[in-house]
């Protein structure tokens, strides 16, 4: 039986994609146009991640209880706060009739599905490890890709961790080699992240020598650390939800003037206006964290009299596995970083 190609068939009681879906069909009896996979480790969300991790009072029994209850609730890993789901890795099992001969997809084939945990049916048999420290969890279990879900598979020569940690993020890296041209001002908050490391690196390469990359972190520490790798040209250590602060400090660090784009890649709520404060008028603010509200957004730019252009961090951009993979392959210090922090 053929299923919808972006998987409403398996969306229960409810006229929506699967997405907003409360509660999704992860049966693993797999449609004409779905791919089976066999998961080996999800890659949580950061804000997803952070949240649980406090409700839970970082006790890894209890984060392992909740993942379980919110996967056997919802048939999918999504946080019921955040709403945001993260991605997976995983070993295709089973091509439906449908799909055989058009993707390019062999069973055995290893892939990091680069659409949301949030829409992805998702059976978990065990969990077998809880890795805090980069938001990873890795299961038994299996899942399902709808015939319009997007996947990478794994690079050869890169390890898998690697790339699971950066294809997370992918869209951010890669709108951002987008977005900022030549001499612009960026300021990226966020910046000693995932996500704000490889935005700093593409922001970089695309203001080129002219252009300036300043990195907004929390502590002298992570400043030194982006500076010393040239990740940015200068770094200010601030708070991210504290906009005054960062205006000020941002507009020293740039001549006193507005930054024409700013990045937001922080794990946390109540930063629109730190993101906002510090753009000139028809500068650009791309807000890829998943912490950001429309409406703070929106109303705060309005409040403030500002005529900013503001995007909303889509996950997916044309090409953006392969920008992320490149810049780990081009970059050896962002590769030494990542193969650090996040294997
Ligand atoms: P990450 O590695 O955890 O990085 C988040 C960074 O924000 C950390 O460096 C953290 O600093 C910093 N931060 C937290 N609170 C701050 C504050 N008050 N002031 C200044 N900096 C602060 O996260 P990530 O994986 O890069 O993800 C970043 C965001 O993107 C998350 O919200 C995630 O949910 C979102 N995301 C979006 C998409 C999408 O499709 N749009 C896809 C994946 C992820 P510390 O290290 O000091 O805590």
């Amino acid at each position: 039986m053929k299923g919808c190609k972006y998987g409403t068939h398996r969306v229960i009681n409810e006229n929506v994609l699967p997405q907003p879906a409360y509660k999704i069909d992860n049966n693993m009896e797999i449609y004409d146009n779905e791919i089976l996979i066999n998961v080996s480790a999800l890659n949580i969300d950061s804000a997803s991640f952070t949240q649980i991790e406090e409700e839970c009072n970082h006790d890894v029994e209890k984060i392992k209880n909740k993942i379980l209850e919110i996967v056997n609730e919802k048939g999918k890993m999504q946080n019921p706060v955040t709403g945001s789901g993260g991605m997976l890795i995983g070993t295709i099992e089973k091509i439906g009739r449908d799909l055989c001969g058009k993707s390019e997809l062999n069973v055995g084939d290893k892939i990091a599905t680069l659409v949301s945990l949030s829409l992805t049916p998702l059976k978990i048999d065990e969990i077998i490890d809880i890795k805090p420290d980069i938001d990873r969890v890795e299961i038994k279990g299996k899942a399902i890709l709808f015939e319009s879900g997007i996947y990478a598979k794994l690079p050869e020569d890169l390890s898998e961790n690697l790339a699971l940690a950066a294809l997370d993020v992918a869209g951010a890296p890669a709108q951002t080699q987008k977005i900022v041209k030549e001499n612009d001002s960026v300021l990226i908050l966020g910046a000693g992240g995932k996500s704000g490391m490889l935005c700093c690196y593409e922001a970089r390469k695309k203001a080129g020598r002219k252009g300036k990359v300043i990195g907004l972190v929390r502590s002298e520490k992570q400043a030194k650390f982006l500076i010393e790798n040239r990740l940015v040209d200068t770094a200010v250590v601030g708070d991210a939800q504290n906009p005054n602060e960062v205006l000020q400090k941002v507009l020293r660090s740039n001549n006193n003037k507005e930054v024409d784009v700013c990045i937001n890649c922080v794990n946390v709520q109540n930063t629109e206006m730190s993101s906002i404060l510090p753009v000139k008028d028809e500068g650009l603010v791309y807000f890829f964290s998943m912490a950001t509200t429309f409406t703070k957004a929106a109303l705060g730019a309005e409040g403030v009299g500002k005529d900013v252009n503001m995007i909303i961090g889509n996950g997916y951009t044309k090409g953006h596995a392969e920008v992320t993979i490149n810049a780990l392959r081009e970059s050896e210090t962002l590769r030494n970083i990542f193969s650090k922090l996040y294997v």
